[in-house]
């Protein structure tokens, strides 16, 4: 599947001062989603995800505050992306085996995928390489995934509670308390992962 729920999509925004203006822009047009691995910043602080450059700062100054170098990613992915770089191109991403494919462009998709688990594969050469660049395997990203999958199927069962509740059917009650044992146990699932993951 889809390694992305959503598709990040940049919008024409008027130039800022500094690349760190555009934060709250990067979080919209992002998904509040890290552009590579699609962890959610719902479990983190947002002030702990990082602006990425895709063509690096460090090699390509002259494109530190263009928006359309900028990916709103997690520390994990930023941080291994780093200043890597396949060459002095700055719109030349990758050579079809190395490099990187920009988060917003369709071709991200046809790299990487997503297996029923959670796991993060890669589909091409050049999706191995973002795999073993961004360390797009750690259990983290499969994990928070399937946190955000339970927390779903939560707030799709909480109204339901609620209906079986003022339908007041005594024979559901028991039904009742064990979707409500579900659910306690998967808040307290993400609360564990808060702690676990750094959040
Ligand atoms: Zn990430």
């Amino acid at each position: 599947m889809a390694l992305r729920e959503l598709k990040p999509a940049r919008r024409d925004i008027a130039a800022k001062l500094k690349y760190t203006d555009y934060r709250e822009d990067l979080r919209t047009d992002f998904n509040g989603c890290c552009g590579y691995c699609d962890d959610s910043d719902a479990y983190t602080d947002s002030i702990c995800f990082h602006i990425d450059h895709f063509a690096p700062k460090s090699q390509f100054a002259e494109l530190e505050t263009s928006y359309a170098n900028l990916i709103y990613a997690c520390r994990f992915c930023n941080m291994r992306k780093s200043y890597h770089w396949i060459g002095l191109d700055s719109t030349v991403p990758n050579d079809g085996s190395r490099g990187f494919v920009d988060p917003c462009d369709d071709q991200y998709d046809d790299h990487l995928e997503r297996t029923a688990e959670g796991a993060i594969v890669s589909k091409t050469v050049l999706g191995r390489y973002m795999v073993n660049r961004l360390n797009l395997h750690l259990i983290r990203h499969q994990v928070l995934w399937n946190s955000r999958r339970a927390r779903k199927l939560r707030e799709e069962i909480d109204p339901l509670i609620e209906r079986f509740k003022q339908a007041e059917l005594p024979k559901s009650e028991a039904y009742i308390a064990l979707l409500e044992r579900y659910i306690d146990l998967t808040r307290e699932i993400e609360r564990y992962e808060g702690l676990a993951l750094g959040r």
